[in-house]
């Protein structure tokens, strides 16, 4: 059975072309369109994923997002014909794991979705990765500095997943798109920037040593001091 996709898209000729290439890809879709339906029926019937347009009727879709994320780490690509970086870092900071600007090829988000899902089904044998005083586990995905549990988003796993498989390694910028977003975000994209900040305001939250370090215009490096 494919994964079941939720999509939040209240314009209803994107909706019925998302759907319908999505069931012919072999995934199971819901559709709403309006955004409180959508948050409800991601509570009743919790998808593999959520495509979650921006602009919507009842709820917008950035809220709906910060509601989503608040109860689950459900991968949420979001839909937007906003192409400024703010709206962007807007949208992530609400907890959205990716971005996709309309008009969209479907063959892009094919490529979005199935990067996504990949990642946040990557099952391999459990394992608890450790580096100084932080842990993570590779089954629950949870992640512990000291004594402190973490709360992590899928994308923001993907990527301290990565650190803590490559410790006091300078991991290249376009190491890092290629490895955690699996496909070109675009040249000018400060995506890395912004999830580098909020691993660090999430790791170092009781003013511990920073671990994650700027490598200037090169790329990151998790090490001690
Ligand atoms: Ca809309």
């Amino acid at each position: 059975m494919g994964e079941r996709l939720l999509v939040i898209e209240d314009e209803h000729r994107i909706a019925q072309f998302i759907e319908r290439g999505l069931i012919y890809e072999g995934y199971r879709v819901e559709v709403t369109h309006d955004g409180r339906a959508g948050l409800t029926a991601a509570r009743d019937n919790p998808p593999d994923l959520v495509i979650l347009d921006w602009m919507l009727p009842g709820m917008d879709g950035l809220e709906v997002c910060k509601r989503l994320r608040s109860a689950s780490n459900v991968p949420i690509l979001m839909l937007t014909a906003k192409d400024d970086v703010s709206d962007r870092v807007q949208g992530l900071d609400a907890g959205a794991d990716d971005y996709l600007v309309k008009p969209f090829s479907f063959d892009e988000l094919l490529a979005r979705i199935r990067a996504l899902l990949r990642r946040s089904t990557v099952s391999s044998k459990p394992e608890s990765l450790r580096f100084a005083d932080l842990t993570l586990d590779t089954g629950t995905r949870r992640a512990m500095r000291g004594n402190r549990a973490i709360d992590l988003t899928a994308k923001e796993y993907e990527l301290l997943e990565l650190f803590m498989r490559n410790p006091r390694q300078v991991l290249t910028r376009e190491m890092i798109f290629d490895r955690v977003w699996n496909y070109d975000f675009g040249g000018e994209s400060n995506i890395i920037e912004v999830y580098v900040r909020y691993l660090r305001q999430k790791t170092e939250s009781e003013g511990e040593p920073r671990l994650l370090h700027t490598v200037r215009g090169v790329g990151y490096v998790l090490r001690e001091e």
